[in-house]
């Protein structure tokens, strides 16, 4: 596996080529950025716990018929994807008000939204990947709208599993971020990462938070927290 061939090197993660041209494989690292890489640090142990809670989450979408890109996790921080052309766009899915939302709307962190939000942001680290409407993601035509309302169903779709599945293990979905792509049909499937590098997991009894904002915002216990995350999931007998 050493000798593969990199596609590209992100922040989190490594693409490489296979022998198989419809496949990618991912390794997960231990680096950690945050606010558009100007804070890093190196969690040692972050990307298996990533790695495996990423190909659990996909694993238990497969159950709702999302189609997705997940295909099996080969060791302990490599996984082997469907290659796919990322859609540049961030879809975010907000359950309760947290992070960017509190600042750019006032309101407190914590309170549950009378419905869950969609956001677009642009995958575009030069512009500090910002906010989207509908209008701005068709005249940059970073999607067709028939496109657009699928990404939106999909997520909203991973939403409702996830958040009611979570919520079973003491977990509340705060928000998360998913990215898209589509295959060599032009089939959209969910790629990327779930993790709590990608979601924000607060503790159902305590409010503890158990994802990236340990990180962002310096409450230490960054991989001891997704840690714990994991543990809930493994606890699980379904999979
Ligand atoms: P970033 O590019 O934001 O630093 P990462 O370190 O997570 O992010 O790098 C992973 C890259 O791989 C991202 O740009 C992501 O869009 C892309 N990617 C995720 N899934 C796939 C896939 N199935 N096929 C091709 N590229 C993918
Ligand atoms: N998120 C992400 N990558 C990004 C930006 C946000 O995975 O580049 C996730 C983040 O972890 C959270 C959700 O998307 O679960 C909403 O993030 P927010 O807009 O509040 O931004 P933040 O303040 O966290 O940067």
């Amino acid at each position: 596996m050493d000798t593969l061939e990199m596609l590209y090197e992100g922040k989190a993660k490594q693409i490489f080529k296979t022998g198989d041209p419809s496949l990618v494989l991912v390794r997960y690292k231990d680096a950690a950025t945050a606010f558009n890489g100007e804070k890093k640090a190196e969690l040692s142990g972050k990307g298996e716990l990533n790695n495996r809670i990423s190909s659990f989450f996909f694993q238990l979408l497969s159950n709702e018929g999302i189609p997705h890109h997940f295909v099996r996790e080969v060791s302990a921080r490599e996984q082997l994807v469907k290659k796919v052309n990322i859609i540049p766009l961030e879809v975010v899915v907000r359950n309760r008000v947290a992070g960017s939302m509190a600042k750019r709307l006032g309101l407190e962190e914590g309170q549950i939204l009378p419905q869950p939000v969609v956001e677009y942001y642009y995958k575009n680290d030069e512009l500090g990947d910002p906010l989207l409407t509908e209008d701005h993601v068709a005249i940059l035509n970073l999607a067709t709208p028939a496109q657009r309302a699928r990404l939106k169903e999909m997520a909203l779709q991973v939403n409702r599993f996830l958040s009611e599945w979570l919520d079973q293990r003491g977990i509340m979905l705060v928000d998360f971020k998913l990215e898209f792509g589509t295959d060599e049909k032009g089939e959209i499937l969910l790629a990327d990462e779930i993790s709590p590098d990608t979601c924000r997991f607060w503790d159902k009894e305590t409010g503890e938070r158990l994802d990236k904002d340990r990180f962002r915002r310096d409450l230490g216990q960054v991989v001891e927290s997704y840690r714990k995350i994991w543990n809930r999931l493994e606890g699980d007998s379904h999979v």
